[in-house]
């Protein structure tokens, strides 16, 4: 991959597709890294492990075929609560009346049903709601014994085997990682995926928890999608390496007209902390059977673009639905659009984001102001672990961020931050060097012009980590440009 050649795309936010049976295979993963994706999520809640591992492989071999370092996200299904089987499925809840979740396995009836979670029967609290099958029916607790608990239909209708639970009010003391998402974990470790994604974190311990197993081999996503998380969302942001805004469960668990104010708010503080955020669900729902999305759909991909989200994803729309490529395609559309509108700028950086007070980060937001002032082209960051990318990318700058990175997990993981694009390539052993590369490397990818500055960030002592000290403008010479045209080295 080191001597492949890739333009960089023609936008700054990244594009997340999920895979599944409507996307499996070399050429559809081909034909969607093609129209825009730059990552991959892998739905652990479904499909089998081969399945994944297949795709995995493909991805792999796809990104030395085109060259371009891509990302892979696991998604693991996290404690997904589900009540248990009826007798006579579907069974009508009336309002009004009460109904039992309790531990017991026999089949329910109109009466009660087993819940199969005994922490969340030991856990609940007294005028809590259970919501049943994503929001569509709502239960109140109205009182708690133990292994059972009996609740009055507030919203009814039907119910049946194995419906989705979704409990908004209370925090139960459930692990973040059931026993399958230890398995699941364990197989995407070993088939080495860039990013875990927990599913319906609660605490910041949940995060902690999983960064203790992950143990630093792949980046840990918090998937925002329970109130309880938001009311500690800068703590869950902290221990986290980025986050979604999952906006699906999100407006089952809150009314869906707070969903809005949630995504702003997620969105601008994980912006200030650093933290890559990925904005979605239903971003292109209607596309799942229609091979074009509503408007209210491609303003709804404009606004997160706005806003400022790392990345945008697809969901079911490249996992299950009839135009996969299509959605990916209208979505880095709607991208370019929004970033050529010239007022998108000024919006961007409507959200402030604050330097820790460290030379690095101070550096990093050093970069915008110069960039700016001498009119640079480009700004060329040459990382080990991806920190100053990172950095630099919070800053939402105005000109391309070449990322250049001797190692290939790093510029895999990167896939999800706005506006870098990242190359893997040797490293660097002089200040010599990194001038020459960086003029190099910046030619090859469009990036620069006869007389074009450009901004090189580093650390030195080279290839210590963590060490960004170095901030440099080099000037492109027409001299230059004529030495290079041809070298391919890399
Ligand atoms: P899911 O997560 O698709 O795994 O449920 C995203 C969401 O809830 O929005
Ligand atoms: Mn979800």
């Amino acid at each position: 991959m080191a001597n492949k050649i890739v333009a960089p795309r023609d936008r700054k936010v990244r594009i997340l597709a999920t895979l599944g049976p409507a996307s499996s295979g070399v050429e559809m993963i081909r034909a969607l890294m093609i129209a825009g994706a730059d990552a991959f999520r892998l739905n652990m809640s479904h499909g089998d492990h081969a399945v994944h591992a297949a795709n995995i492989a493909a991805i792999r071999g796809l990104e030395k075929e085109l060259g371009r370092p891509t990302t892979i996200l696991a998604d693991l299904q996290g404690p997904k609560l589900r009540v248990g089987q009826f007798a006579n499925p579907p069974v009508m809840l009336e309002k009004g009346q009460t109904f039992i979740l309790d531990s017991n396995p026999e089949p329910g009836d109109s009466t009660r049903v087993h819940l199969p979670h005994p922490e969340i029967l030991a856990g609940m609290e007294r005028g809590a709601r259970l919501l049943i099958d994503d929001g569509k029916l709502v239960l109140r607790a109205i009182a708690c014994h133990t292994g059972h608990v009996v609740t009055v239909v507030e919203v009814g209708g039907a119910i049946s085997d194995r419906k989705g639970v979704n409990l908004p009010d209370v925090v139960i003391p459930l692990a973040a990682l059931t026993d399958k998402d230890r398995r699941d974990l364990a197989f995407a470790l070993d088939h080495h995926v860039d990013w875990i994604a927990l599913s319906f974190v609660q605490r910041p311990e949940d995060v902690a928890e999983a960064r203790t197993l992950i143990k630093g081999r792949a980046g840990v996503l918090a998937k925002l999608e329970k109130p309880q998380a938001l009311a500690r969302l800068e703590e869950v942001l902290e221990i986290a390496d980025a986050c979604m805004v999952a906006r699906g469960d999100l407006g089952v668990e809150l009314p869906p007209e707070a969903v809005p104010p949630a995504q702003k708010r997620i969105v601008a503080t994980a912006r200030a902390m650093g933290k890559p955020v990925i904005v979605a669900t239903q971003m292109l729902e209607s596309m799942i059977t229609s091979p074009s999305p509503t408007r209210a759909e491609v303003s709804d991909v404009a606004t997160a673009v706005y806003d400022g989200a790392d990345a945008v994803m697809l969901s079911a729309e490249t996992a299950a639905g009839a135009w996969p490529v299509e959605a990916v395609e209208i979505m880095d559309r709607i991208a370019q659009s929004v970033e050529s509108d010239p007022t998108y700028h000024a919006r961007v950086q409507f959200t402030e984001t604050k330097a820790d007070a460290t030379t690095a980060d101070a550096l990093a937001e050093a970069a915008g102001d110069v960039t700016r002032t001498v009119g640079a082209d480009a700004i060329i960051c040459f990382t080990g672990t991806g920190s100053t990318a990172r950095r630099v990318s919070r800053e939402r700058p105005t000109v391309p961020i070449l990322v250049l990175t001797p190692k290939l997990d790093a510029a895999r993981r990167m896939g999800l931050l706005w506006g870098s694009h990242a190359v893997h390539t040797r490293d660097i052993g002089s200040f010599e060097e990194m001038i020459a590369k960086g003029k190099r490397m910046a030619l090859r990818h469009g990036m620069g012009k006869a007389g074009s500055k450009l901004l090189m960030m580093a650390g030195v002592p080279f290839g210590t980590p963590g060490s960004t000290n170095v901030l440099h403008v080099a000037t492109l010479t027409g001299e230059e440009l004529k030495g290079y045209r041809g070298s391919s080295d890399s």
